[in-house]
């Protein structure tokens, strides 16, 4: 809506910065957002980009690469200039050079999966849009669903199904939209639903806490010679009880100051200087770190101080796994951004042990994400497919329907011209169905592929 505003206006010498603009939109609707960022071009504007979309790189005059890595391991420059000199740039320069000349690309180091007899069919959806659609979803195989914004896969896919399964399997108290009914739940144990929503809204909760890692380090520090010498238990190392922690700021690390009318500012807590735990506490040292040590280091690094320690490393492979290596294991899940969150969900799920008998809904996974961490996704979910699970992902991202085995597309427009189910099938039967504009997509996207 501000985009459009800013187009009828007609300003020039103005600059724009968009962060991730074409998160949501289907490849047809992004082509139109990046005709309008042209045009904003042309009238002699200065149009900056945030973005991982494939498109909207080769449309960019100029390109700034930042890395090599995430977090402490970026903050780089890694490459700048057209795009057409990223493409021939070498791996070691640049991480997207390869991807966009497409000498790289997501590949799916597993075998495509075939429906079996089994099925989870949802009947006369009409919730929304939704055209009284009967929809039925493989078992134990990975599926797309995509369609154009506002074509009703959300409808379908969270609205419904999720939330159907949810209550059938879960016992959660949600109330499913318009559907006559859903048959096939028999063939599952849960039902994961693996959105953005933060991991937590206190500042006490991080990524430590959220995957029960923290639990686990909590008991390797009681087993320290120091803290047996001194009877501490694990409890100690809580912030959240009394004992361990500091009291100024009550295991915050930081201070509330009422601004009155303004919105609460924190600082740093003059006693523990926001290290959260009391003197006799930080006294123990774990391979010559403290507590507070441990939980300010990014997962990486904390690999490595516990590489001799199996079940830590485990927890933390999984979350290196779903590119979060740079992620500090204490970092307030308040200042985490929903794909993080995401993704610390998706670890957390990967770190139990698999029965194959779970229903993952993922929507739009790969939002935020480069294509090395695309990869990485990838190879996780598959894996769960392989272990017996079914896999649902709502997905814009080309590279994740190129390597889905099951492909429903919905549409044929958004709204009201939307809401039916255009195809369903092995992915490479979208390209033959000439109302479906994802294929006519994946088509142009695979045609790149071969130039
Ligand atoms: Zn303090």
């Amino acid at each position: 809506m501000r985009l459009a505003t800013q187009l009828g206006m007609g300003l020039t010498g103005v600059v724009y910065v968009l962060d991730e603009p074409s998160v949501g939109l289907h490849p047809l609707d992004n082509e139109r957002l990046l005709r309008s960022l042209v045009e904003l071009r042309d009238r002699g504007n200065t149009v900056v980009v945030v973005e991982h979309d494939e498109d909207t790189m080769r449309h960019a005059d100029w390109l700034i690469e930042l890395g090599p890595g995430a977090g402490t391991e970026g903050g780089r420059i890694m490459f700048e200039g057209t795009p057409a000199d990223c493409m021939r740039a070498s791996a070691s320069v640049s991480h997207t050079g390869p991807f966009l000349a497409r000498t790289m690309g997501v590949l799916k180091d597993a075998k495509d999966f075939a429906p079996d007899d089994r099925w989870l069919t949802v009947r006369g959806a009409k919730e929304h849009n939704l055209r009284n659609v009967t929809v039925a979803f493989p078992v134990g195989v990975f599926t797309c669903v995509t369609g154009v914004s506002g074509s009703g896969k959300s409808t379908l896919v969270n609205d419904i199904l999720a939330a159907a399964a949810a209550r059938r399997l879960n016992g959660a108290k949600v109330i499913p939209g318009k559907h006559k009914v859903i048959e096939g739940f028999d063939h599952f144990d849960k039902a994961v639903q693996v959105d953005q929503e933060p991991i937590g809204r206190s500042p006490r909760s991080n990524p430590a806490t959220f995957t029960k890692l923290f639990d686990q380090l909590r008991d390797l520090f009681a087993q320290c010679p120091l803290a047996k010498v001194r009877g501490y238990k694990a409890s100690r190392f809580s912030f959240n009880t009394r004992g361990g922690r500091c009291e100024r700021c009550q295991g915050d690390g930081q201070i509330r100051l009422d601004m009155q009318f303004m919105a609460d500012a924190y600082t740093e807590c003059p006693s523990c200087r926001g290290q959260r735990y009391n003197r006799e506490t930080l006294e123990v040292r774990l391979h010559g770190h403290s507590i507070a040590d441990v939980l300010a280091m990014t997962v990486s690094e904390a690999r490595q101080l516990f590489r001799n320690f199996p079940r830590v490393v485990e927890k933390l492979d999984t979350m290196e796994a779903v590119g979060l290596g740079y992620l500090a294991l204490g970092q307030s899940a308040t200042t985490l951004s929903g794909g993080e969150a995401q993704r610390l969900k998706l670890s957390l799920e990967l770190s139990k042990r698999q029965q194959g008998r779970s229903l993952y809904i993922l929507d739009e996974p790969t939002t935020g994400l480069h294509w090395l961490d695309v990869q990485r996704l990838m190879d996780l979910l598959f894996k769960l497919r392989d272990a017996g699970n079914t896999i649902i992902v709502i997905e814009h991202n080309l590279d994740v329907m190129n390597l889905a085995d099951w492909v429903i597309d919905l549409g044929p427009g958004g709204g009201r011209a939307g809401g039916e189910l255009i195809y369903a099938g092995p992915r490479d039967g979208l390209l033959s169905e000439p109302r479906s504009a994802t294929g006519q997509a994946l088509a142009k996207w695979r045609q790149h592929a071969a130039e």
